[in-house]
């Protein structure tokens, strides 16, 4: 994207921990590194600290191989490497969500080789249907509140909590304009450049975020769009419109190659996409069961489904509502809650007749010709690359 307002955040990503260790240096605040997905960041900022998200780098995995199986998801593996190589030393803490047996590992190997480091679980409820999820998730969610404000020393008070959920649902509403005016109007922006920006709404303070994407939207002229005028993109011509499936996109340079092979991402169930700017209104006067409410109905993922939700389904209607013509399955290798959904999504698109292509992928070591030349193929399929 050749506007300004968009230098931010492409600088932003590649030089990823700078925003955080300025503001440390400013504010003298904590600094919560937070692994994707779910952490609530509204609790980290009301009590008076910066979340970040840690999402490793494409460089080679060699410290981590000591602790983890090199079996275990390179997500996992290329995050503890950063902390390892003292990377992350900047953090006065990290919280750690169980989306699964590694997430649940990680946090013993974490505690284990940082004794005396600040560092949380975050135990999602995993039955969400059952009425009594909300209830477990609210004492969990106070059992993480109360280990936030002994590591800061700052009470986290429902009026505090509240200004943190509101800041953040303006930023989660402005991602979302974007988000939608990508899918309206691909010309507009790439989908590097979409995903480049969620990436880094992740990493800067909140107060910081809000202006320059508000900067952004302004630039860009994007209003809301409607339903009407995506289903219209949807049947326009020009680059093919896929939908990702996955946890995490890696290697960060993915997107390029979708691109390149004239596609256009216009929707996904990522964890650092849709569900990271999945948006919710408030309900009644209580923050905490703002958080609660959103956490129960957040789209389908390998790990969870909420209340009343058939993940294929979901798919199904996503695909339909963000106009696209296939779905692509981005699995980073050995995430096992991926793998065991992919046989029965992959039927029901099949059953529907949806073109579908998995690619494994790695945060590092992934052969980036091979998935260029399948997704070509896969462009082509669909009824040509980016000159149809
Ligand atoms: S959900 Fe998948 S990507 Fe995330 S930590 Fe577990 S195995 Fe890795």
């Amino acid at each position: 994207m050749a506007d300004d307002s968009f230098a931010f955040f492409s600088q932003t990503v590649q030089d990823p921990w700078k925003a955080a260790k300025e503001w440390k240096e400013k504010t003298g605040g904590a600094v919560i590194g937070w692994l994707p997905a779910d952490v609530p960041e509204e609790l980290i900022m009301a009590a008076g600290a910066l979340p970040v998200a840690i999402v490793g780098s494409g460089g080679t995995i060699n410290l981590a191989d000591a602790h983890l199986q090199v079996w275990a998801c390179s997500f996992a593996r290329s995050g503890l490497e950063l902390a390892l190589r003292g990377d992350l030393s900047f953090l006065d803490g990290v919280v750690i969500p169980q989306t699964c047996d590694t997430t649940r590992t990680l946090y013993g190997i974490w505690r284990h080789c940082f004794p005396g480091r600040w560092v949380e679980v975050y135990l999602l409820p995993r039955q969400v249907e059952r009425p009594s999820a909300a209830a477990y998730l609210r004492e969990e969610l106070l059992r993480l509140k109360a280990a936030l404000e002994k590591l800061t020393g700052r009470e986290i008070t429902p009026t505090g909590l509240a200004r943190a959920w509101e800041l953040n649902a303006s930023c989660r509403r402005l991602l979302g304009r974007l988000y939608d005016w990508h899918a309206a109007h691909p010309e507009a922006f790439s989908s590097e450049d979409l995903y480049t920006i969620i990436r880094a709404a992740t990493l800067v303070p909140k107060e910081d975020l809000l202006p320059r994407l508000q900067g952004l939207v302004a630039a860009l002229g994007v209003t809301e769009v409607s339903q009407a005028e995506l289903a219209a993109a949807g049947m326009g011509r020009g680059k093919q419109r896929v939908f990702l499936s996955g946890s995490l996109a890696a290697p960060a340079d993915i997107f390029s190659l979708f691109e390149e092979a004239g596609l256009t991402v216009v929707g996904d169930d990522l964890h650092l996409g849709y569900r990271y700017l999945f948006p919710a209104e408030p309900a009644g006067e209580d923050p905490l069961g703002w958080i609660i409410a959103r956490q129960l109905h957040l789209p389908p993922t390998g790990y969870l489904n909420p209340v009343g939700v058939d993940r294929r389904h979901y798919l199904l209607e996503a695909l339909k509502r963000r106009g696209a013509k296939g779905l692509v399955f981005l699995h980073l290798r050995f995430c096992e809650p991926e793998n065991y959904d992919y046989y029965d999504l992959n039927q029901a698109l099949a059953q529907a007749g949806v073109p579908a292509l998995r690619l494994e992928t790695d945060f590092q070591g992934t052969s980036l010709g091979q998935i260029a030349t399948r997704l070509e193929a896969f462009a082509e399929m669909l009824g040509g690359g980016i000159d149809a």
